[in-house]
């Protein structure tokens, strides 16, 4: 499959003056609820309204979604709101009743884009639709998986298609529900620059206070819109409560995001500009990342040290790590000076941190 201009058309077709919003409820659970929030959005820059009805739960016993009769809500608050409607589909039997109801957007979960039989049923229950199909990332942090099920849907015939960054799942515990790894989604991306790519900053936060800074991250990285989701009473969601927003809070978070201009020639120069030390920001705090991990591994071989009551100080393995290094740099460009210089700083913390163990 090659990118190609194509694949925005349906995007670009829409016009939007701002990125393309979906939002509304992670869930569907009365057809007030649904209604009111529908009513709520019906003013403001939101083009698709969510609402999940069959609902992917990791652990059985919570709320799995009210099933088939929300539909006939979304029907409800297309009539009433005029609103374009969207939701989640997991197997064939969704999608043909999504389609059925007229649902406009189709979305794929995170744990059904991990599964190519999943992929493939869908695939294949979506032939030919001109409906829209955005897939979400994988719950793991595997492109390969991620581009096939884009392949299988592209394969299809499915010409209104694109992908939802929604973070990834990690054994660490971070400040994010699912980190987002924008490294992955940059990389995703350069694969296919023309095919549209939604934020889903309330699944990477998993709490609400992140989403704003996520979803302008997602905007400096030229994201082509967000789905965000929003309810009346989010405290009282039936599932997501900690991340929903009310719909006030989103349009004020809509109003104070830089959202950037394509046309214009010295917008087009900051918008590259943002997008590059967007790029710069999430390499930087790799960085640190790393090197904070690197010296807890020093820390355990201080440890180490001290029960056997060896040196901290091992030249012949620090003598091999700089060779080795040194060697490696050079193939990315970069001056033996400069990797002598770091790895000296790297290598002196380490001892300061081992020092520290051994005479505790
Ligand atoms: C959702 O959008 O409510 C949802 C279940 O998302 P994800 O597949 O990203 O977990
Ligand atoms: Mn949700």
């Amino acid at each position: 499959m090659e990118n190609s201009k194509e694949m925005r058309k349906w995007l670009d077709a829409m016009e939007l003056p701002h990125p393309l919003v979906v939002a509304g409820p992670c869930s569907a659970e009365t057809e007030e609820q649904v209604l009111k929030i529908a009513h709520q959005l019906k003013d403001t820059d939101v083009n698709y309204y969510r609402a999940g009805i069959w609902k992917p739960r990791t652990r059985p016993g919570n709320f799995e979604g009210v099933g088939a009769i929300g539909l006939k809500w979304l029907q409800k608050v297309k009539e009433e709101t005029g609103l374009k409607t969207a939701t989640e589909v997991a197997n064939k039997a969704h999608v043909d009743l999504a389609l059925e109801h007229d649902v406009d957007l189709l979305w794929i979960g995170a744990r059904s884009t991990v599964s190519p039989f999943i992929m493939q049923e869908l695939a294949d229950a979506l032939e030919g639709t001109d409906k829209i199909v955005l897939v979400k990332n994988p719950v793991n942090p595997d492109l390969a998986l991620w581009l096939g099920g884009i392949e299988r849907l592209h394969s299809a015939g499915i010409k209104k298609l694109g992908a939802i960054h929604r973070g990834f799942s990690t054994y660490q515990k971070t400040k994010y529900r699912n980190i987002p790894e924008w490294q992955l989604a940059i990389e995703f991306q350069n694969r296919f620059p023309d095919l549209p790519l939604i934020n889903d900053p309330s699944h990477i936060s998993g709490r609400r206070d992140l989403i704003f800074d996520v979803s302008q991250t997602a905007l400096d990285l030229n994201f082509d819109g967000l789905m965000i989701e929003t309810h009346w009473d989010p405290d009282n969601a039936w599932s997501d409560a900690k991340q929903q927003v009310t719909p006030d809070r989103l349009v004020q978070i809509m109003k104070d995001l830089k959202i950037r201009k394509e046309s214009d020639p010295e917008a087009e120069y900051n918008n590259k500009l943002n997008n590059l030390r967007a790029q710069i920001d999430v390499l930087d705090n790799q960085l640190i990342e790393l090197l904070g991990d690197r010296m807890k591994v020093s820390d355990g071989i201080g440890e180490l040290k001290k029960q056997r009551n060896v040196a901290v100080l091992q030249s012949n393995r620090w003598n091999e790590i700089l060779g080795k290094m040194i060697l490696e740099g050079e193939e990315k460009g970069l001056s033996e000076e400069f990797v002598l210089r770091m790895f000296k700083a790297i290598h002196q913390e380490s001892i300061n941190h081992q020092e520290k163990i051994i005479n505790a």
